[in-house]
């Protein structure tokens, strides 16, 4: 499925350029445009590469690369930053952050940092990813709810772990389709349908209700809402 980034930057014009041409050099990449949006995808996300702007509103990028270094997490993290001050670049690669890039800079110049560090070995010990009782084990592809194994198709574990990766969120079709299938979504197939409800069989063999359907909205997975 590619690599997974997570892009942290607040100035549309700047997130826009760099969320848009990973994504054309194949990165399966999620932007965050906010602090507090930002915390929240990197507790619950899986990722490979890091992108984090230093100043955004809400969390600040530096707050944030120390919790997530201080939760014992080794992600590479490149550092976006406007400051180019040597204390600065200092402070960020002291908080954990494995490299940096002072804005403005080439497109061509961010591409080979994130290559480089998508290619170093992967040293992360956890390779689950998990929510309420179900988890999935990216390394081994074994998904399990409530401690039972689940025998799931490619695509239906494609979809799960979308919706692991976004719980307790109300996710359109049209992102959940052009996130899982890569594809546009024209609206009349009804493939994500078929697809949800044979995921939603599976699960709720070892337990209640997870993916809710949200009318005139889309889906929501985790536990019912009040
Ligand atoms: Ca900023």
């Amino acid at each position: 499925m590619g690599i997974r980034l997570l892009l942290i930057e607040d100035e549309q014009a700047i997130g826009d350029f760099i969320a848009r041409g990973l994504r054309e050099e194949g990165f399966n990449v999620e932007w965050a445009t906010d602090g507090d949006a930002g915390g929240h995808h990197l507790t619950t996300g899986t990722w490979d590469v890091i992108l984090l702007d230093w100043w955004l509103p809400g969390v600040d990028g530096l707050t944030l690369l120390r919790k997530f270094r201080q939760s014992g997490r080794d992600t590479p993290v490149l550092f976006l930053t406007a400051r180019d001050a040597v204390s600065d670049r200092v402070r960020g690669l002291d908080s954990g952050a494995d490299d940096y890039l002072c804005k403005p800079f080439a497109f061509e110049e961010l591409l080979a940092r994130v290559r480089a560090l998508a290619r170093r070995p992967s040293v992360i010990a956890n390779t689950v990813v998990a929510h309420t009782d179900v988890h999935f084990d990216l390394a081994t592809h074994r998904v399990e709810r409530a401690g039972k194994k689940l025998d799931l198709t490619a695509k239906e574990e494609a979809l799960l772990l979308f919706f692991l990766r976004h719980p307790d969120e109300v996710l359109s079709r049209t992102r959940i389709y052009e996130q899982v299938w890569d594809e546009r979504y024209d609206g009349l197939s009804n493939t994500l349908e078929v697809h949800v409800v044979s995921l939603r069989k599976k699960l709720e063999v070892n337990g209640g209700r997870l993916i809710h359907t949200v009318r005139g909205r889309g889906y929501y997975f985790g536990e019912e809402m009040t």
